[in-house]
């Protein structure tokens, strides 16, 4: 399986914590080149000292994915430094859950440009180099989120949604240059993003119950190097996966 992994070069937004960082560093392992994007530049070069000291290659670039000619820097230095992209994974994210009425309009506007426009930006930054390759992949992280809204989940689950249709699209569009697309639908996973969450009663909740069911970050990575793996002709356009104890 990591035959097809190895020596891929593989960018991954968010790549500083939780999901990201657990794709980086298995990625990584089973040969591939990571090129590491998110705004903690400390924790990055952390992971790269980590991966580099294991045997890996890795590069770190401070990316903003809400800055378009940030992400465009993201993937042009791998380009530029590598030889090329197989791979993004388009994964930033942030999930303040509030219900509606309390207004959090600033935070609707965050999760917006982080979880839209960011992934939007990554389409963008990475399509003109995979169409002049005639191939490559973008693997976008939605999530079980992305397919039922549950409480306080209006806006963020509205994000994962859309994430999902831009991909699908993308999908459809990208037949000609041999560009694989596939989105990643996570359920609870034991990361920092409900830290996030402002609202005290959300965040217990939700804290709460993820404590309780969550698994670890591994399962998001074995799952983008499943896809990855496949043979080119074969592409994993979704995968759901949660908890076994996860409603
Ligand atoms: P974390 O909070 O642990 O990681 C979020 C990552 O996104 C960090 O690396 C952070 O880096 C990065 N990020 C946030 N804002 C920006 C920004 N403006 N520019 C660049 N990077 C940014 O959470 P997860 O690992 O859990 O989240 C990763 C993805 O997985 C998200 O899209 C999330 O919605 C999704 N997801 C997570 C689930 C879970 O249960 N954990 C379930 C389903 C989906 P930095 O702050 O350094 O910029």
């Amino acid at each position: 399986m990591t035959d097809r992994i190895k020596d891929k070069v593989v960018v991954i937004t968010g790549a500083s914590s939780g999901l990201g960082e657990g794709a980086a560093r298995h990625l990584a392992a089973c040969g591939a080149t990571v090129v590491l994007g998110a705004r903690r530049t400390g924790r990055l070069e952390t992971l790269v000292a980590e991966i580099v000291a294991a045997g890996g290659q890795a590069l770190a670039v401070q990316t903003d994915v809400t800055d378009r000619a940030a992400v465009a820097n993201l993937v042009d230095t791998a380009v530029q430094r590598f030889g090329g992209i197989d791979v993004l994974i388009n994964n930033a994210g942030i999930m303040p859950l509030s219900a509606l009425e309390s207004l959090k309009v600033d935070e609707w506007d965050r999760m917006v440009d982080v979880n839209i426009k960011g992934v939007l930006y990554g389409i963008a930054a990475a399509l003109p180099h995979m169409k002049a390759q005639k191939s490559g992949q973008v693997i976008t992280t939605s999530s079980v989120a992305g397919h039922v809204v549950f409480p306080a989940s209006a806006v963020y689950s509205g994000t994962k949604f859309a994430v999902r249709a831009i991909c699908e699209g993308f999908r459809q569009e990208v037949k000609d240059y041999n560009i694989r697309t596939t989105i990643l639908c996570p359920g609870a996973v034991k990361t920092e993003l409900l830290e996030q969450i402002s609202d005290e009663g959300v965040r217990s909740a939700n804290s709460d119950y993820v404590g309780k069911v969550g698994i670890s970050a591994d399962s998001f990575a074995r799952m983008a190097a499943f896809a990855i793996s496949q043979p080119d002709d074969v592409d994993v356009n979704e995968i759901i996966f949660r908890p076994t104890a996860q409603q």
